[in-house]
């Protein structure tokens, strides 16, 4: 039997109900709307069409949004400055920084300078830190939108099998502590994996498998074990067409569960974003 899909747009919409009526609850207790700050240094085609989801989102649920363009030529030393200021600003809840970043500019530094009580992202090390003590509330986004879906399949992740392939710092490695936190078994693989050629062995293996690789087909339909759960996170561009890293169609026949490409994690991600706003406004009122 086909997989069912586990539709993004549908979760992050129930997501986003849940949100707007905490933020009607928190304007009325406290008098004023969460406030997201998204600061982007110089133009650039994809960071503009986030700003604009984002901004329609978060109006959408009542957060409060504003855009701080900084001009191309921005140094290094100047964008610390202007983080600094803003980290001391009370009217802003939290604060993203939009990436890419021009060159010359180190986007990690700028991150790890926003404080953590306003840490849209969830990417500061004390955050981050938090996770590995199972004790948080806000989190990398999409990490955080991987275990939304999970979670809306009602399945039970304790003992599970879980296999992570990636382990970049936004994804594979805060997830597999968030798989961990839920005493899934989990095994990450990543480029050492692939390369040793074992991928497919821990693949098969996999009752809760998730991909954030970045290599359209990496994980071959066959590898995914009867009835499992596969989430694909990955966002190929493959000829005028967008895949993920999961051979859809033969993977659909075996899994249980299954994300579309696109259209599976993706549209969940702004709506972490605001949730990590909300739970920071919370924290901080
Ligand atoms: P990354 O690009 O930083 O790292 C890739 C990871 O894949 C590394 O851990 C590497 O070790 C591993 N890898 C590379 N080749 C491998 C191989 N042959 N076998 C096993 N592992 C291998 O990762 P990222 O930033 O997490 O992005 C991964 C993918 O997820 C990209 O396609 C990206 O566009 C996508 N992504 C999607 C969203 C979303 O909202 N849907 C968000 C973030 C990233």
């Amino acid at each position: 039997m086909p997989a069912k899909l586990l539709e993004g747009k549908i979760i992050a919409d129930s997501l986003k109900a849940k949100i707007k009526a905490e933020v009607d609850g928190l304007k009325t207790k406290h008098n004023r709307a969460p406030k997201l700050l998204a600061v982007q240094i110089g133009e650039n085609a994809s960071s503009s069409v986030y700003v604009k989801a984002q901004k329609k989102v978060a109006e959408s649920l009542g957060i409060e949004y504003e855009l701080k363009v900084l001009p191309e030529t921005f140094s290094q030393a100047q964008a610390e400055a202007l983080i600094k200021e803003l980290n001391n600003d009370k009217n802003i809840t939290a604060i993203i920084l939009q990436l890419p970043v021009p060159k010359g500019i180190d986007a990690k530094i700028l991150v790890k300078g926003i404080a953590p009580e306003k840490d849209a992202e969830g990417m500061h090390p004390e955050n981050l830190g938090k996770i590995l003590l199972g004790n948080y509330k806000i989190g990398p986004c999409t990490a955080m939108a991987v275990m939304e879906l999970l979670e809306s399949t009602k399945i039970n992740l304790y003992g599970k099998e879980a296999v992570v392939v990636g382990h970049s710092e936004i994804v594979g490695k805060p997830l597999s502590l968030m798989l961990l936190n839920k005493f899934a078994t989990t095994t990450v693989c990543h480029i050492g994996t692939g390369q040793r050629g074992t991928l497919p062995e821990h693949v098969k293996r996999a009752e809760v498998l998730i991909v954030a690789v970045g290599k359209a087909g990496i994980v071959k339909g066959d590898w995914v074990k009867e009835g499992g759960i596969v989430i694909d996170v990955g966002i190929n561009k493959v000829g005028d067409k967008i895949v993920g890293d999961v051979e859809f169609g033969p993977a659909s026949e075996r899994a249980s569960y299954i994300t579309p490409v696109p259209g599976g994690v993706g549209p969940l991600t702004t709506a972490i974003l605001m949730r990590n706003t909300v739970e920071l406004f919370k924290a901080g009122a």
